[in-house]
């Protein structure tokens, strides 16, 4: 028997409807590309994504179209999502930190049909545009007034674009497992893969995460998503925060510690979410200008381990709770968060920070286990670790124009993560699958050697990488950035470890360099960092295994 309640697609118009109708005076405030503050309400950017849907539509534009973006954090960029998404077609956002055959590759594999860019990626586009195949219109994101000189063809001021149109127009009504969203992955070997997000997928995903144990979001906060709508789906937040009303401070194309410093406080902000990356260049600026955070409230930190140290900087330093979250682009992206469940309420300090190393529990719409490469279920004791599985209706089943599931017989995902699972329910990373370190016979973490690393105070970053050793297998080689100013030496490094783990898993050496190469989406690129070090040697005085 089938229940009796009314059929009501979970589409995303119905999110920007809401919004309009019950906080249609909140703020979206933006910096914008050409450099000032805009601002506009949430009642304003639905009527300029109904333009757009309706000037779309005019263009030609049909359900299931893709429509790509390269663009920054913006009300313009929000306006995309809800506008493609309206009419039914597809926003692809496009990562601008790939590189030029990435975004090549990415853009005519989507058969994407419009482009529309930010200024800043005006001299990208010019340069690639001979070889997008499928790209019929360019529309850069600015007014008739800052339009640039271009060699592009078809293209157009957005400003002007959405004038050809009113906001007369009814959102399209389809069912919700339309397609709605594409997000390449950041593909570190071969090429980057398509995940196709749906209306429902969307809805739902945003619906779980707006939850207290969560992002905890409602209309009393300011929520400022530096984690930008190219890097998956910007951790739900373009969505979410509209759902809950919440005011939305959209960071645009400045994304350094001083100006990310002066929009949290000038406008405000509660709520915060990014990768670590960015909030170690924070904690830099704050530390050497002796700046507070005096409105942030909380930070969602995820997309690779958040630190010890940056928690507790966060936390003891500046009064701001972290959540440490995890997840993946073909998860919508979020997958689990390190809240406190009331069992373990009242750990002491070590205990606690122990704790939040973690990656978290699942949020409603997320099932995880951990298994043998056989697939066997392993025990959830927190020490055994093995390959990490997901299933649910925001996880990915099968990528953009492929024909193959890439599920297990039981429904579930392989993350490539190796992971632990504790008693209580909380998941915590080792390593991705391929950076494990295999030491005779056994695993070290690179994460948590960088983790402990990450905690000397003269350390500003730190990577770890398995090098050739020829009776070991493999052994650790810790690559340290110093921070300015600070003397730190190999006997130094090491020493600090002495106590904080197994003898067996310290470093057999350690390189100091300028800098750590990142990934498109701010991760540390441990295959750059292999082949940098491919010929590495450990010389006689690195210490042994024991
Ligand atoms: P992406 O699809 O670019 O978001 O990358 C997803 C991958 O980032 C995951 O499979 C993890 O390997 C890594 N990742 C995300 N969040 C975390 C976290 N909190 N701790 C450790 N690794 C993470």
């Amino acid at each position: 028997m089938l229940g009796l309640m009314q059929d009501w697609p979970l589409l995303i118009s119905k999110v920007i409807d809401h919004a309009a109708s019950q906080f249609g005076n909140q703020e979206i405030v933006s910096r914008l590309v050409e450099g000032p503050i805009h601002r506009e309400t949430y009642r304003d950017l639905r009527n300029r994504s109904l333009q757009l849907a309706k000037s779309l539509t005019q263009s030609g534009m049909k359900s299931g179209d893709r429509i790509a973006t390269l663009a920054w954090n913006t009300h313009r960029h929000l306006e995309l999502w809800y506008g493609i998404t309206g009419l039914g077609g597809i926003y692809h956002t496009v990562n601008p930190r790939l590189f030029d055959d990435q975004i090549v590759y990415i853009i005519n594999h989507a058969e994407d049909r419009m482009l529309f860019l930010d200024l800043t990626f005006v001299p990208l586009v010019e340069r690639i545009a001979p070889r997008l195949t499928t790209i019929e219109q360019f529309i850069i994101l600015t007014d008739a007034g800052h339009m640039p000189e271009t060699s592009l063809k078809n293209v157009m001021a957005y400003e002007d674009y959405l004038a050809r149109s009113d906001s007369d127009f009814a959102w399209a009504v389809f069912d919700e497992n339309t397609a709605a969203g594409l997000c390449y992955t950041s593909g570190t070997t071969g090429h980057p893969k398509g995940v196709l997000y749906s209306h429902r997928s969307n809805v739902l995903h945003a619906m779980a995460h707006v939850a207290p144990d969560f992002f905890n979001i409602s209309s009393h906060d300011t929520v400022m998503p530096v984690v930008p709508l190219f890097h998956a789906n910007s951790w739900s937040l373009g969505f979410s925060a509209p759902m809950a009303g919440a005011r939305l401070v959209m960071p645009g194309a400045k994304l350094d510690g001083p100006s990310l410093h002066e929009l949290l406080e000038t406008e405000r902000v509660t709520m915060t979410a990014a990768v670590p990356t960015v909030w170690l260049a924070l904690l830099d600026h704050l530390n050497r200008t002796q700046g507070r955070l005096t409105t942030l409230k909380r930070v969602a930190i995820g997309g690779s381990a958040c630190p010890r140290a940056m928690t507790e900087a966060f936390e003891k330093h500046y009064g701001v709770t972290v959540a440490h979250a995890w997840g993946m682009t073909e998860m919508s992206p979020l997958g689990s968060f390190c809240s406190i469940k009331p069992a373990l309420a009242g750990l002491d300090d070590d205990a606690l920070y122990a704790l939040k190393m973690k990656q978290g529990f699942p949020t409603f719409t997320v099932e995880m286990k951990i298994t043998d490469d056989d697939g066997l279920a392993l025990p959830h004791d927190g020490s055994t670790f093995g390959r990490l599985k997901v299933r649910g209706p925001a996880v990915t089943r099968q990528y953009y124009g492929s024909d193959e599931t890439v599920l297990d017989r039981d429904g579930f995902f392989d993350t490539g993560d190796v992971a632990t699972i504790d008693p209580h329910g909380y998941m915590h990373i080792t390593d991705r699958s391929k950076d494990v370190i295999k030491s005779g016979g056994e695993w070290i973490s690179s994460i948590e050697l960088e983790n402990l690393a990450m905690a000397h105070p003269a350390v500003a970053e730190a990577a770890v990488i398995g090098v050739h050793h020829p009776k070991w297998d493999e052994r650790p080689l810790l690559i340290v950035v110093r921070k300015t100013d600070a003397t730190l030496e190999r006997d130094g490094m090491l020493a600090f470890f002495e106590g904080k783990i197994a003898k067996w898993w310290l470093p057999d050496d350690v390189v100091f360099v300028d800098e750590i190469p990142h990934t498109a989406t701010g991760k540390i690129q441990k295959t750059a960092l292999r082949d940098m070090f491919a010929d590495y040697t450990f010389s006689s005085t690195a210490s042994k295994p024991q």
